[in-house]
């Protein structure tokens, strides 16, 4: 081989040696998220086992197609990787069928849209501003550009849905399609009432699960299933795993369409290492212990909405069904930015959240959104989390008294984050 074409260590090099400034980078990541508390909803901390994975040789091969049904040859491995996530993917959410390809939850919503709707058919999802994904037809993305989309919203007084406000605006705006789900709406969804309202205007129900995926999993939220002619969720939020999504539906016509849908529809290839790694967490996600996890999350998440609550904070719709935990700082006269900067300076990371009615533009927000997976893979119960509530109220008071003055306030905090996070530690050895 001419020394030229491939430096020699190649085959052998680790990227500590082969690319310093990324592997550097690196390390520093790995340095902060073993030292913050992480309470970003759409993350989580995956076993080595998905790392591996994600890391492996699967990432050199190409294939379009399914199953015994490729355009590319050598697939022999591959089909077992798709075909054992598939199995795992119905046997976990109690479906027939699976599309374990998306590379994203949007990429699955996307293909779900072009398997049911024809460009300019109408759907009815969550507005953006009240906690529903921009997948669901925002104006700005592919799906609200192609399609008729129209949005409902939720109620003032509680931020919950209006179940009856919904099947009017159904019966009005005739959607093919209506899209239950959001990215920071806690609470339940209630299925059965959705597809009621579907069937009512002839409409196919679209669940997606993202964030609570990991808790339908677990048993500790109720299924979409039956109720629901498609689910689609991500699975590296609650569900703790590969990035990518999944498509699932019990309809043997649909699959067909959706499968299509995929590929050739909006994907080529799938990302095959991504797909084995969803493997191994739907693997994950099967055993025993994946259940306490699960009910441990929603435990959590409900003891830092309990202690937010009591420390006087405007918990939006008063609680949570999931692992979402979203909070309104108007009433503190502080803005989203400025509070998840605060927060970040004190090691609790989390995002800058637009509440339900919010005025604030999205770059600002008046709210915060908090999710509890992370912090409970690492080991955290619901003290940690009422102790990390504290943190917060108290982090958020100085802030709302004198930002100028809130910089020792933060440090302080941050060392007793330091503490916590110490004992609970993650990746021992790597
Ligand atoms: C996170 C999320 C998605 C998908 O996200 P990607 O970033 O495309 O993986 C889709 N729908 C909802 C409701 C989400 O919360």
């Amino acid at each position: 081989m001419s020394p030229d074409l491939l430096h020699p260590d190649y085959f052998t090099a680790g990227v500590a040696e082969a690319d310093p400034e990324i592997a550097a980078a690196i390390g520093d990541e790995l340095a902060r998220q073993r030292e913050v508390v992480e309470l970003i909803a759409s993350e989580n901390i995956v076993s080595r086992a998905v790392l591996e994975v994600q890391g492996s040789v699967l990432t050199n091969k190409t294939v379009e197609g399914y199953p015994g049904a490729r355009y590319h040859g050598g697939a022999v491995n591959v089909d077992v990787v798709e075909r054992l996530a598939i199995a795992r993917a119905g046997a976990l959410f109690g479906c027939r069928f699976a599309n374990v390809q998306p590379h994203s939850g949007s990429q699955a919503n996307q293909a779900v849209f072009q398997a049911l709707l024809r460009p300019g058919d109408a759907v009815l999802g969550m507005a953006l501003t009240a906690g529903g994904h921009l997948s669901h037809g925002a104006s700005f993305n592919i799906s609200g550009r192609h399609f008729a989309a129209s949005h409902y919203g939720v109620r003032r007084q509680d931020g919950r849905i209006d179940y009856d406000a919904l099947a009017r605006q159904a019966r009005e705006t005739r959607p093919k399609l209506i899209v239950a789900g959001g990215s920071s709406y806690p609470p339940a969804i209630d299925f059965f009432r959705f597809r009621e309202i579907a069937d009512s205007v002839g409409a196919y129900l679209l669940v997606d699960m993202a964030h609570f995926a990991g808790l339908v999993a677990g048993g500790a939220h109720p299924s979409p299933f039956p109720h629901a002619h498609v689910v689609t969720t991500t699975t590296y939020k609650s569900l703790r795993g590969a990035r990518g999504g999944l498509i699932l539906t019990d309809d043997e016509a649909l699959i067909r369409r959706l499968d299509r849908a995929i590929f050739p529809g909006v994907q080529g290839s799938p990302a095959l290492h991504a797909m084995a790694a969803k493997a191994v967490c739907l693997g994950e996600a099967l055993k025993p212990e994946f259940r306490a996890y699960a009910a441990q999350v929603l435990a959590n998440a409900r003891a830092l909405a309990a202690t937010l609550l009591d420390a006087g904070t405007d918990v939006v719709s008063g609680g949570t069904d999931t692992p979402i935990v979203l909070i309104d700082l108007r009433r503190q006269g502080l803005k989203g930015d400025a509070a998840s900067d605060a927060l970040e300076r004190a090691g609790i990371t989390c995002n800058k959240n637009a509440v339900p009615f919010d005025t604030e533009k999205p770059a600002v927000t008046s709210g915060l959104r908090f999710g509890s997976s992370a912090a409970t893979t690492r080991g955290f119960g619901a003290a940690e989390f009422r102790f990390v509530g504290a943190k917060i109220a108290q982090v958020l008071d100085g802030l709302a008294r004198d930002p100028e003055a809130n910089g020792a306030c933060e440090a302080a905090v941050f060392a007793e984050i330091r503490e916590l996070t110490a004992r609970f530690p993650i990746y021992q050895g790597v």
